[in-house]
């Protein structure tokens, strides 16, 4: 099969969150949501990857159906925008 990585780059597939230089905790957790949000996945194999988290600073994005995979990033946006730089573990 094969492996489809032709994608239109995003730019939030670049971009940080808008923290707006606050230091609340929960601020910074909303802006982190909200660039999850705007970043849509590259399909592997026709199937929807899956986010996936170990502790709350260990997340990566893998394909269910093949098991590629990202390195754990500390943030779940970084996995995201890592999956869709074309970025596995291999
Ligand atoms: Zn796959």
């Amino acid at each position: 099969m094969m492996d489809d990585m032709t994608h239109q780059y995003s730019i939030f597939d670049y971009a940080e969150p808008d923290y707006n230089d606050t230091l609340d905790e929960i601020l910074r957790l909303s802006a982190e949501r909200r660039l999850e949000n705007n970043i849509q996945l590259v399909k592997c194999c026709d199937t929807e990857p899956r986010g996936k988290f170990r502790s709350c600073e260990e997340y990566w994005v893998e394909c269910p159906s093949c098991g590629k995979k990202t390195k754990t990033h500390r943030k779940y946006y970084q996995a995201m925008q890592a999956w869709n730089r074309g970025e596995s573990e291999e």
